[in-house]
């Protein structure tokens, strides 16, 4: 994860798309640019999604073979497409670790173990 953010770091400073860090409205402003940025490549993900269920439809019907081979061979094809949205994703979350000079593996780490520790609420 270390490597994936110092790459990440690099190319956007070469790219000239780091987050300003000086004054606090164009921090403010690139901040949140970013965030709809990051919202958009999570709609992204669900159109992919959607693509993979229309064309599962498509390749059943038209193959006349079982909806989970139609939902293999369809998600064969949009492979390499989901793996680019989810990479413009993380290029994003990335992104916001690095301006908070946040540690994304420790933060994961962390935060996995704080959900596998935690009381459910609901089962109390
Ligand atoms: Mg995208």
């Amino acid at each position: 994860m270390k490597e994936i953010q110092d790459f990440l770091k690099e190319f956007q400073k070469e790219m000239n798309w780091e987050i300003p860090d000086g004054k606090y409205n164009e921090s403010r402003t690139a901040l949140l640019n970013n965030y709809m940025l990051l919202t958009t490549e999570v709609s992204e993900v669900a159109e992919e999604f959607r693509a993979v269920f229309n064309k599962t439809a498509k390749i059943a019907k038209e193959n006349e073979v079982s909806e989970e081979e139609a939902f293999r061979l369809s998600k064969e094809c949009h492979q390499e497409n989901i793996g680019k949205e989810l990479a413009d994703c993380i290029a994003y979350i990335v992104k916001f670790a690095n301006y908070f000079e946040i540690d994304l593996e420790d933060s994961i780490y962390k935060k996995m173990h704080e959900v596998k520790h935690r009381v459910n609420k609901d089962q109390e």
